[in-house]
């Protein structure tokens, strides 16, 4: 082939490889031009998702008709003119690349009334060589840019396109985005004639908390805080959910920079950073937060998207954003809390009844005096989640609350550090604490589902085929006596003959068991000794066995705040001197037993 100069046409095309990847895109471009024309009013109209159709409505100043093929024309821009702009640029478009693209791949109208004008033209571009066809026709101060037909001539493109469904909820998501970036505009937004949002241009705060409550949920507002920081030039504000609010996805996280919204590495390292302390491995805040800062030291013109910057000085804005979000989550006080009072609904659990809380003594290690717990959750099924990350959190917060009180040294001390994963080093008033921080939370966990169990909060569990034993005629007698027994501990067992019995229902907990060699144990001991602990001791064992998995394992990072928490239940909890295994869950090296490590005082 010999070398020749591309079409217009496939020369856009190629470019819209670019910027224009799906219907999302195209609604985001042509909604930046709109605000960059100073609309206060855009309404978008979807159909199928945005393949079929994509109008786009806005009363910003217009478009003159000397302009208007100009608009559709490759590198042609009102945005820069020199390479000073583009270090300071203001608004959101600068490359004069947006309608050219989508015009090289649609079916594109442009109408628009310019400012002061009497009338309204309309162009539409044509053909391989891209030129435009002008027309009169009406239109209000502003412009409608009408794109029908997206990918028709670039098959290859149009097969990547997901479903309406996708594509649609890819448009919502950029008109969210766009939306919580300029509340002083309205959005109407629908879809194959049905609407979806219609925002209102919201000025005061009480209207800006309206709308990102319809847009992030009202769960969302419940659990912000807001924070408002400004130092040296740089300005950070808008809303953080409290770490209960975390989400299973980083779905819910909106950073602007000087109002455009970028997902950039350096912003997201810092917000991660101070959420690190809080935040449970796995987990995403969520965030809607503005950041401003002089356009000449922020470079936009990383990316054709723009979804990146680049800081001049960016460990300056790494460490401010750090500071700030990590100041803004470390202020947390219980009187805040009251303020949110709506459980994140990604963390909800089923109610238990609570564990009744007695007074409790420790007899092998120093005396330690009891505290009522400032705020005891717990459930029977949380207790036996794997890791049990939920109940840790909440401990954490307790641990806030706790250090409300007056700051007297509390009988485990307070934590310092974590060693090698495995143990806990905290302070107390004697010297030091070591404390084994899965034996320790192991023990909690079995205590509390021990608990939770003796209250009778058995599930227990019909059989869906009754399981019949064959046994003596004494043994039938014995069964009956002992019915109280059986049914307190969840099972129903009932005679069926004069030398069977039937298991009609047993524990959950002890689905897994021998059940039938389990109730003939039962009964052998009843016979002997005329009780049986047998069924509570085979239950314990299989709580402690789940409260050995659902506990915490070596090698976990723990924060302090954790750790803290986990000092306190400690102090709480029964036999909690031992681990389910018997071993040791702490020990006190005492200030004068480090003394003498070091032959201090001799
Ligand atoms: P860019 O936004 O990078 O300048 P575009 O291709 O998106 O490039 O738009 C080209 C030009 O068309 C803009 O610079 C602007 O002058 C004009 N334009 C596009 N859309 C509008 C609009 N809704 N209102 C007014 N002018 C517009
Ligand atoms: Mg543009």
């Amino acid at each position: 082939m010999t070398i020749h100069v591309l079409s217009p046409r496939l020369a856009n095309q190629i470019a819209a490889g670019e910027v224009v990847e799906r219907p999302a895109s195209v609604v985001k471009e042509i909604i930046e031009n709109s605000l960059d024309a100073g609309a206060t009013d855009i309404d978008v109209d979807i159909e199928e998702g945005g393949v079929k159709r994509i109008r786009i409505r806005d009363n910003g100043q217009g478009i003159p008709k000397d302009e208007l093929s100009l608009a559709l024309a490759r590198h042609a821009t009102s945005k820069i003119t020199d390479l000073e702009d583009l270090e300071a640029v203001a608004t959101l478009g600068f490359r004069g690349e947006a309608l050219a693209s989508i015009s090289s791949v649609s079916r594109l109208t442009l109408s628009s009334l310019a400012r002061n004008q009497d009338l309204a033209w309309q162009v539409q571009a044509e053909g391989r060589d891209m030129t435009t066809d002008i027309s009169p026709t009406s239109h209000l101060q502003g412009t409608t840019v009408d794109v029908r037909d997206l990918f028709f001539n670039t098959p290859a493109r149009r097969k990547f396109l997901r479903t309406e469904k996708t594509e649609f909820n890819r448009v919502e998501e950029v008109i969210k985005r766009l939306a919580l970036s300029r509340f002083d505009v309205g959005f109407n937004l629908t879809h194959n004639q049905r609407n979806i949002y219609q925002l209102r241009a919201a000025s005061s705060e009480q209207e800006k908390a309206r709308r990102i409550a319809e847009l992030c949920g009202s769960a969302f507002m419940d659990n912000a805080l807001s924070i408002d920081v400004e130092r040296e030039g740089l300005h950070l504000w808008g809303w953080v959910a409290q770490p209960t609010f975390s989400r299973s996805q980083a779905d819910l996280q909106y950073f602007y920079v000087n109002g455009r919204a970028i997902r950039d590495k350096l912003v997201g390292h810092a917000v991660r950073q101070a959420f690190s302390d809080v935040l449970y491995h796995g987990r995403h805040p969520a965030f809607v937060l503005y950041f401003s800062l002089d356009p000449a030291i922020v470079d936009v013109n990383v990316h054709p998207t723009k979804h990146e910057v680049r800081f001049r000085d960016h460990r300056q804005v790494h460490n401010f954003i750090y500071s700030s979000l990590h100041h803004a989550l470390a202020d947390v006080r219980p009187e805040a809390k009251a303020h949110a009072p709506t459980p994140a609904p990604s963390l909800s659990t089923p109610a238990a009844p609570e564990p009744q809380q007695q007074p409790m003594r420790f007899s092998s290690q120093p005396p330690m005096q009891t505290r009522p717990q400032v705020r005891e959750s717990m459930a029977f099924y949380e207790a036996s989640q794997p890791l049990s990350e939920h109940r840790l959190h909440a401990l954490a917060e307790d641990a806030v609350a706790v250090s409300e009180e007056p700051p007297e040294v509390p009988p485990l001390g307070f934590a310092i550090a974590q060693l090698k994963g495995i143990y806990i080093l905290a302070e107390n008033t004697q010297g030091l604490i070591i404390v084994d921080m899965h034996a320790a939370h192991e023990r909690i966990v079995y205590e509390r589902m021990k608990t939770a169990f003796a209250q009778g909060a058995i599930a227990a569990q019909p059989l869906l085929v009754p399981l019949s034993i064959a046994v003596s005629q004494k043994e039938v007698g014995l069964a009956q006596e002992q019915e109280e027994l059986f049914n307190h501990l969840g099972f129903v067992v009932e005679p069926a003959g004069p030398e069977t019995l039937l298991i009609r229902q047993i524990p959950v907990i002890l689905q897994k068991a021998k059940v039938e060699q389990l109730v003939r144990d039962v009964l052998a001991d009843v016979a002997v000794h005329g009780t049986s602990e047998r069924i509570r001791q085979h239950i314990n064992e299989i709580l402690a066995s789940m409260a050995c998995h659902g506990s915490v394992r070596a090698n976990r990072q723990l924060s302090i705040n954790e750790m803290n928490a986990l000092l306190r239940d400690m102090e709480v909890t029964e036999r909690s001197g031992q681990c389910n295994h018997g071993r040791p869950t702490w020990t006190q090296v005492s200030l004068g037993e480090l003394d003498k490590l070091f032959l201090r005082g001799q």
